[in-house]
């Protein structure tokens, strides 16, 4: 068996490679890699989003004819491999991984040629509304109301852990506009522009001491009607597709192997271990090659995933199972980073920063580098605190575990 790249495949990673060594500056490299989150900071992500958009390359997972690329699967691993190795810092996935495949496959005509050029370009960036203070895993329990009133829907309500509300100018919502059946079939799926009247949008700081996160006011907004996507009351069924491309829609294999890399680097440098090297530590040593047998293995799941999607298609349920591994392996790597860079870790400084200065209450904002050698400007304590959100953020694992069980197994 040939496991190797063919000539044609080589060629598109050096294409891909020569792209990133123009493209993707030290300064992009170092945002990528003080990443503590899945989300780079904004002026990065839209610089980044910028030249890879003006390559062609923003949205490869889109069907070719709304601005995807024509690619292959191993072409996509390839990419997302690269961008891993290379740094790059990620993209903001609400537009491009979330709302943009939802208009391709929900969108009336005007919504498509309306919408997805401004998502492709960055000119919009979006934001998710569907958790609400009472309403996380049992989403469907959701009351923000939209009333309609001529052409408009009147919104009131509120979110919350609304990731990036702080920059977004526009957000696709679950409204409620019914309560006459069951839950699931009254809620809609709305667009709203954030600068409409009636939109307060506060910040929510996290456990690491950053401002990611949001909780929204909607008080009397007036909404279009032609906004709506899909049915009215058949938004259950739209925020469903959309979450298929939340959990599965990207690889976290690529990113996973470039980090455990990056850890066991570190664990081969001398003095790592009370003296010696971390990696002759034969326990440490079994708990890297176990989390690498882990990483390929989803890596190949992935594959699999990828090649629905770069055929234009839903990744199904099995999205749930991706979620479910790539953010459990995703927390394991990151204990692994806090071992190997032992008390190093402790003087982590989160950028707790807010446009207009820093967050009320926050702690005061200092370099993530600690000056001992380059391998450990990794911001690892604010990394491992924040990853703590990947087992609850785009549906706990818990819930995804009882849609593996119904929608995968049939149990
Ligand atoms: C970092 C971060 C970013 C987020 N970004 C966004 C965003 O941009 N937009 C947005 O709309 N939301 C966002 N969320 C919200 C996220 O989707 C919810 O937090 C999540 O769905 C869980 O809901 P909850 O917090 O209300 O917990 P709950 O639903 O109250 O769950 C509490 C616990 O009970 C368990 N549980 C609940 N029901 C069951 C069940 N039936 N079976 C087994 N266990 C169960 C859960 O697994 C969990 O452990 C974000 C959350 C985080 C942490």
């Amino acid at each position: 068996m040939e496991l190797g790249f063919s000539a044609a495949d080589g060629a598109f990673r050096d294409e891909v490679r020569s792209f990133l060594d123009e493209k993707l500056t030290p300064e992009l490299r170092a945002t990528g890699k003080r990443m503590t989150s899945v989300y780079a900071d904004y002026d990065t992500t839209m610089a980044w989003h910028k030249a890879l958009y003006e390559q062609g390359w923003v949205a490869p997972a889109w069907p070719v004819e709304y601005g995807g690329c024509d690619w292959s699967v191993i072409q996509h691993y390839i990419f997302s491999s690269e961008l891993a190795a290379a740094g790059a810092p990620s993209l903001s996935p609400m537009g491009l991984g979330m709302c943009g495949p939802v208009l391709i496959g929900y969108g009336t005509p005007e919504q498509k040629a309306f919408y997805l050029p401004r998502i492709l370009s960055g000119e919009d960036f979006w934001c998710q509304g569907y958790s609400e203070p009472g309403s996380g895993s049992d989403l469907a329990s959701l009351q923000m109301s939209a009333v309609p009133d001529g052409d408009d829907f009147v919104c009131n309500g509120q979110k919350i852990w609304t990731t990036h509300a702080n920059y977004a100018n526009r957000i696709f919502n679950l409204v409620r506009t019914s309560k006459e059946d069951i839950p699931q079939r009254g809620i809609t799926f709305i667009l709203i522009d954030m600068a409409t009247p009636g939109v307060k949008v506060e910040p929510l700081v996290m456990l690491s001491g950053e401002h990611i996160q949001n909780q929204i006011f909607f008080t009397d907004v007036r909404v279009p009607k032609r906004n709506v996507v899909g049915k009215v009351g058949d938004g259950w069924t739209v925020a469903k597709y959309l979450m298929q491309f939340e959990r599965g829609g990207h690889a976290y294999a690529p990113g996973l192997h470039t980090r455990l890399d990056r850890i066991a680097r570190m664990a081969r440098q001398e003095g790592g271990n009370g003296g010696g090297r971390l990696i002759d530590d034969a326990n440490f040593a079994a708990k890297l090659a176990e989390t690498s047998v882990e990483i390929t293995s989803l890596e190949y799941t992935e594959h699999r995933i990828m090649s629905a999607l770069s055929h234009g298609e839903a990744p199904g349920a099995e999205s749930s199972l991706l979620k479910t591994r790539g953010t459990e392996i995703s927390q394991r790597v990151t204990e692994l980073a806090l071992e190997a860079v032992a008390y190093y870790a402790l003087p982590f400084q989160p950028h707790a920063t807010a446009p207009g200065g820093p967050v009320p209450g926050a702690p005061a904002v200092t370099p993530n580098e600690t000056p001992v050698g380059p391998d450990y400007s990794w911001p690892v304590t604010a990394k491992y605190l924040n990853d703590r959100a990947g087992s609850i953020y785009a549906g706990t694992n818990e819930i995804q575990r009882n849609i593996m069980a119904k929608a995968v197994l049939g149990l």
